[in-house]
């Protein structure tokens, strides 16, 4: 059942477009979990640790509930109606977002996310092409899925010294080259790719994006396995793969302009992730399990977990209040979350002892595993802790730069 829209002329109140959505998430029939424990919530896993059948069957649950949400005009409410949004604001979407997070409904998938907060707006900010402008609906009702073709083996950090090569011929473009750590790439579609289109300038100015159909001939796929169990992510190999000029984004050269505005769209929602990998009360109920309250300087810890968290809530509710004026903004609210996974990670080791690796009777030993092997991986995705330091440095704190001795250098004559 779609939700009765209001007039455009006039902008809808937070208020009554919250009762609004209220009113329809309560006849969904999905359980009101409140503050209780929600699926989402139970894993202690930060990457699933799934076979490509689970997770795929895990994606199209989350799918599902994004397409009748959307369908219901409340799955892309601070998008313009051209785009089947509600063509309202992001405090409408804000107030929706606490309204659902009082329900049980599926969990969250980094792959949907990327797909919907940061590929489907990049392509509204370039919208180059009837074609590339065709996909963004599809995405934000959860019928596309896109993932990010940008780091490589030789270009993590560095992202603009990328080698994936893009030569034109005619009305197309052949591609070749490597890209690494492309997160669910297994299950999208299709790909934002950077690929360096002229040799002879200063990296960031010879690189070019585009959209990649992942079904192309000549692009594979492969799978990598990582040490917390699940493949996340992949290895994407591309020989010689032809596409149109329409899938082309940005101008020519200007690549690296697309790459910012997507990565500027990663970190300001990279710090909203906060239901990955454990709950603080699940964190409580291990120490007592473990006597940890007990032990002076465990409890300590704790409390230092504990007002992590707490800080982490009053800085969401000043972020909703008010806008960001740093400029790094996501960048603090990134590095803030994996401080805080790190310390819960910290903490649930020293409780657990032995029992983090083996099932030693104590409720949630073992289980933690997966939140221990898997927390560093935040610290490196979407830039590194130390990069995002730089970015504070620079940008806000108005430090020197850092030597960057290869940015008048053609790209062809930096060593490699
Ligand atoms: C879970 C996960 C998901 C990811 N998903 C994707 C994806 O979907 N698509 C995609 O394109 N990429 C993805 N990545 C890749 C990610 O963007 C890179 O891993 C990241 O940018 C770091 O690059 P790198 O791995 O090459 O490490 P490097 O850049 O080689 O860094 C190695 C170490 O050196 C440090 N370092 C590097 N440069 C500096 C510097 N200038 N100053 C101080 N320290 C520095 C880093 O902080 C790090 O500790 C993902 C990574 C992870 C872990």
């Amino acid at each position: 059942m779609s939700v009765t829209t209001t007039t455009t002329t006039e902008t809808e109140t937070v208020e009554h477009f919250a009762a609004r959505a209220a009113a329809w998430y309560a006849e969904q029939g999905i359980a009101r979990t409140g503050s209780h424990l929600k699926r989402s919530q139970q894993g202690k896993a930060v990457f699933h640790d799934l076979s490509f059948d689970d997770e795929l069957a895990l994606l199209r649950e989350l799918t599902d509930w994004v397409r009748t949400r959307f369908d219901a005009g409340l799955g892309a409410v601070a998008w313009p109606e051209s785009f089947g949004g509600a063509g309202l604001t992001q405090a409408h979407e804000a107030a929706l977002a606490r309204i659902e997070s009082e329900y049980d409904v599926p969990s969250p998938h980094e792959l949907v996310s990327v797909t919907r907060h940061l590929i489907a707006p990049t392509l509204r900010v370039y919208d180059r092409t009837p074609q590339m402008r065709e996909l963004i609906t599809p995405m934000l009702r959860g019928d596309l899925l896109a993932c990010q073709l940008f780091s490589e083996p030789g270009a993590g950090s560095d992202l603009a010294s990328l080698a994936t090569r893009a030569r034109r011929d005619g009305d197309d473009w052949v591609i070749t080259g490597q890209k690494v750590w492309t997160s669910g790439a297994q299950f999208a579609q299709w790909g934002e790719l950077l690929a360096r289109t002229d040799p002879d300038v200063p990296k960031h100015r010879g690189i070019t994006a585009f959209m990649v159909p992942l079904d192309a001939d000549g692009l594979e796929v492969r799978p990598l396995r990582q040490m917390s169990g699940g493949s996340s992510f992949n290895e994407v190999f591309l020989s010689e793969v032809r596409i149109p000029d329409a899938y082309r984004i940005g101008e020519v050269g200007e690549g690296w302009k697309v790459a910012l505005t997507t990565l500027g769209f990663e970190r300001n929602s990279s710090g909203e992730n906060t239901d990955v990998g454990g709950t603080v009360d699940q964190v409580i109920e291990l120490a007592r399990a473990t006597g940890a309250l007990e032990d002076p300087v465990l409890r300590q810890q704790l409390a230092d977990v504990l007002i992590a968290h707490r800080l982490a809530e009053i800085a969401t509710a000043r972020d909703a209040a008010t806008p960001d004026t740093t400029g790094v903004g996501g960048s603090m609210r990134k590095l803030q979350w994996t401080g805080r996974l790190t310390q819960m990670s910290d903490f649930v080791t020293e409780a657990l002892g032995a029992g983090l690796v083996v099932d030693d009777g104590t409720p949630g030993s073992f289980d933690w595993t997966e939140h221990v092997l898997g927390a560093p991986g935040y610290r490196i995705a979407g830039g590194s802790d130390e990069v995002q330091r730089t970015l504070i440095a620079e940008r806000y704190l108005g430090l020197p730069p850092e030597p960057r001795g290869d940015k008048t250098t053609p790209w062809r004559d930096i060593p490699r």
